[in-house]
C-alpha cells in the first residue's frame, strides 16, 4: 500500500508521543506526574453542563447550518466586537469543531503548493504539520531574547510566495505575550506586503498581566487577519472540541465550504453550551487565579536549580526553560526525568527544533507540582554526581 505524499511527509505529533510512553508506564503501575499536559485540569463549569443537558433533552441532536447556528455566530461576533474590538457581523464568522480545525481550514484554504508560511517559533506543533499537508513551505523565524517577537526576522523572511503570517499570543510553549508595538510591526508588514495574519488566540483568558490584544483590531487589518479561538482552555471544554473562525467574508465563505465537505457542522447541543460559556457568571476568574498561583510557584522554585534558566511568562500554563546547563539535550532530560523520577515533560525538538529547552504544563494540582520539584530536585541532584 502506498500513502499519499502528503501522510508522508507528515510527522508523528512530539507531544502525542509523550503521551504514549506516559500511558506504557502507567499501564505497568508506575507513578507519573503529568507536566507534559496541554489542557486545563480543570472541570468544565456547571452551567455550562446544564446548558448541554438542557439542549438534549430538547431533543437539539440534529444537524446545525455549516457554519452554526446563528445564535452563536452573533454571539462570537458580539464577543469580538466588545472584547476584542474586531469590527465583524455574525456573516464573518465560522464555528468549528475545535479551534485545530479552524485553523486546518484557514490554512488548506490559502496555502498553494509551494506557498509560504511564516512562522514564528518556538510554535506549537501543529502550525507545521497543517502547512505540510496543505502542500506549503514552512519559513521558520526563531525568536529574540526572552522569546520576543523576531519583527525583524519575520521582515526578512517574506517574500512573493508567502501566504500567511502567524502570530500565537499567548504562546505555546513559552507564554510568552507579543506587545502591542510587535503586533502592531506584524500589522504593517502584513498590509504593506499584502498578506493574510493567522492569529491563534486560544490562550487569550490565560493572561496573568497585561492586557490581549487582537491583531485584528489595528486598522486596516480588517482584510488580513483570520481570528482563531475556542473553548477549550478559557472554558475548560478541550474533550467538547468548539472553536471559532473570524475573517473577512470571502475567506469565511472558502472556510465554510470546507467544513460543509468535512465535519458537515460542530456538534448542535455544544453550541448551546457554548452560548451558556458567555454569561458573565461562568466561572473564568478562579482557574485563571489558581493557574497564576501555580506559575508564582512552579517558576519560582525551577528558577533555584541552576541547571534551568527561565523567565516568568505572562500567559498561558506553560513554563519553558533553557536547560543547557544539565549538559543534556531536551529529548535526553525528558527521558531521564520520567525514567528516574516518573516526571513527564515535552522536549523542545517538538516545537521547532529548541533542543535546548523543554516545556513544563503547570495544568496540574498545586499538590502535584510540589511533589514534581521534589522529584525533580532528585533527578538533577543525581546528575550532578556523576
Ligand atoms: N492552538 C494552540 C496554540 C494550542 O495549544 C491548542 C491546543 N493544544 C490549540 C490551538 C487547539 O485547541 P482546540 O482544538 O482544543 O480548540
Amino acid at each position: 500500500m502506498t500513502f499519499s505524499q502528503r501522510i508522508t511527509n507528515l510527522k508523528e505529533s512530539g507531544t502525542l508521543k509523550v503521551l504514549d510512553k506516559v500511558k506504557e508506564l502507567q499501564s505497568r503501575g508506575v507513578s507519573i506526574i503529568q507536566l507534559d499536559v496541554g489542557e486545563p485540569d480543570f472541570k468544565t463549569p456547571n452551567n455550562i453542563i446544564r446548558a448541554a443537558e438542557a439542549a438534549l433533552k430538547a431533543g437539539f441532536t440534529h444537524y446545525t447550518p455549516s457554519a452554526g447556528i446563528p445564535e452563536l455566530r452573533e454571539a462570537v461576533a458580539a464577543k469580538l466586537r466588545d472584547e476584542n474590538k474586531l469590527e465583524v457581523k455574525k456573516e464573518n464568522v465560522v464555528i468549528t469543531p475545535g479551534s485545530k480545525q479552524a485553523l486546518f481550514y484557514a490554512i488548506m484554504a490559502l496555502v498553494d503548493e509551494g506557498d509560504e508560511v511564516i512562522i514564528p517559533t518556538p510554535a506549537w506543533t501543529s502550525y507545521m504539520e497543517i502547512v505540510t499537508v496543505a502542500g506549503g513551505v514552512v519559513k521558520p523565524v526563531p525568536s529574540g531574547v526572552g522569546f520576543r517577537l523576531n519583527v525583524e526576522g519575520v521582515k526578512e523572511a517574506v517574500t512573493k510566495r508567502t501566504k500567511l503570517i502567524l502570530v500565537n499570543s499567548p504562546n505555546n510553549p513559552t507564554g510568552y505575550v507579543a506587545s502591542k508595538a510587535e503586533l502592531k510591526a506584524v500589522a504593517d508588514i502584513a498590509m504593506e506586503r499584502k498578506t493574510h495574519v493567522l492569529s491563534d488566540e486560544i490562550y487569550e483568558k490565560l493572561l496573568y498581566e497585561g492586557s490581549h490584544m487582537s491583531i485584528g483590531s489595528i486598522p486596516g487589518m480588517e482584510e488580513y487577519a483570520i481570528t482563531v479561538n475556542g473553548f477549550s482552555k478559557a472554558y475548560a471544554m478541550t474533550g467538547w472540541r468548539l472553536g471559532y473562525v473570524a475573517a473577512s467574508k470571502p475567506i469565511i465563505s472558502a472556510i465554510n465550504k470546507l467544513q460543509q465537505h468535512s465535519a458537515s457542522c460542530p456538534t448542535s447541543f455544544v453550541q448551546r453550551a457554548a452560548l451558556e460559556a458567555f454569561k458573565p457568571d461562568t466561572p473564568v476568574e478562579p482557574m485563571v487565579e489558581e493557574f497564576r498561583r501555580r506559575r508564582d510557584y512552579l517558576c519560582g522554585a525551577l528558577k533555584k536549580f541552576k541547571q534551568f534558566r527561565l523567565d516568568k511568562p505572562r500567559g498561558a500554563f506553560y513554563l519553558f526553560p533553557d536547560i543547557s546547563k544539565t549538559g543534556m539535550i531536551s529529548a535526553q532530560l525528558c527521558n531521564l526525568l520520567l525514567e528516574k523520577v516518573g516526571v513527564s515533560t515535552t522536549p523542545g525538538e517538538a516545537f521547532g527544533g529548541f533542543e535546548r529547552y523543554i516545556r513544563i504544563s503547570y495544568a496540574n494540582s498545586m499538590e502535584n507540582l510540589k511533589e514534581a520539584v521534589s522529584r525533580i530536585t532528585r533527578a538533577l541532584g543525581s546528575l550532578g554526581r556523576h
